[in-house]
């Protein structure tokens, strides 16, 4: 049965900084209601998301998503696991290039390393795709967007000793307290995602103490990663209201403060809205 969403809103407005509207929950292929899930999160102060693309499809959608909707945002960019299998990578990579230059799209992402769904040994081409879309957000003075799969190693290593753009996002942050402050050091943001609320999710409850005030973002990842207690249900970024108060708990900061701080931190990293 399905757990209808009872969720006070916010104190503060906060920012989705990552969602894929356009992604169906249980693979059926049913066109977003982006006008519904817009007033459904706003309704709990989430104010504005971005919508992250993951192939050149859904990098267009994303563009033309944001220029249609003045509450959302983009960031295009071929996903490690598409980047993995597309059969004319230097094409879909210069024509994410094309579509980072628009004014909406805020970023490039999510692109990175995943070595869950791809043998390390077999990643050359994430790698590939991976240092490009770095040349494209130093290029185009936008911040990259990381999805980093059991890969933390090699991410950073890739960050130091390749290049890295001014602003680093590291998406769903999946590290422990040791990494954190690897990306404190470093001054890259981590965003935390739905698992946070998850109750074995300890090396999250230890790395989010650790993290700086101004490094601190929060995302829904939506359709996947639905917090406590809505587990098992599709996500949406009016959920992300879950996180934000989980994280509250857990660094012992009120929530009128950690919803200002995700707020004006989104707005350096993604702004102007
Ligand atoms: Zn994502």
């Amino acid at each position: 049965m399905t757990k209808a969403f009872d969720v006070p809103p916010l104190a503060r407005p906060v920012v989705d900084t990552h969602c894929h509207m356009d992604v169906s929950y249980d693979d059926e292929q049913i066109l977003p209601d982006v006008g519904q899930a817009l007033a459904n999160a706003r309704k709990v102060n989430v104010t504005k998301v971005i919508q992250v693309g993951c192939d050149v499809a859904s990098s267009k959608w994303a563009a033309e998503t944001a220029e249609k909707f003045p509450d959302v945002f983009a960031t295009v960019a071929l996903h490690p696991n598409a980047a993995a299998h597309d059969p004319d990578l230097v094409n879909s990579l210069e024509q994410i290039d094309l579509l980072a230059a628009l004014p909406q799209v805020r970023g490039l992402g999510e692109t990175g390393l995943d070595y869950y769904r791809t043998d390390k040994e077999k990643a050359q081409a994430q790698h590939i795709s991976f240092r490009a879309h770095i040349d494209m957000a130093i290029k185009h003075n936008k911040p990259v967007i990381i999805h980093d799969r059991d890969a933390h190693d090699d991410v950073i290593d890739t960050l130091l000793n390749y290049q890295s753009p001014e602003t680093v996002v590291f998406h769903c942050y999946s590290g422990d307290e040791v990494m954190a402050k690897i990306c404190a050091d470093n001054g890259w943001y981590m965003s935390f995602a739905g698992t946070i609320t998850f109750k074995n999710a300890k090396n999250l409850h230890e790395a989010i103490k650790v993290v700086p005030n101004d490094l601190l973002l929060v995302e829904t990842d939506s359709p996947f990663l639905t917090p406590t207690p809505y587990r098992g249900q599709p996500n949406t970024s009016a959920h992300v209201a879950l996180t934000v108060r989980e994280i509250s708990r857990l660094r012992g900061q009120s929530e009128e403060e950690i919803c200002e701080l995700v707020f004006s931190n989104a707005a350096r990293v993604f702004g102007p809205f």
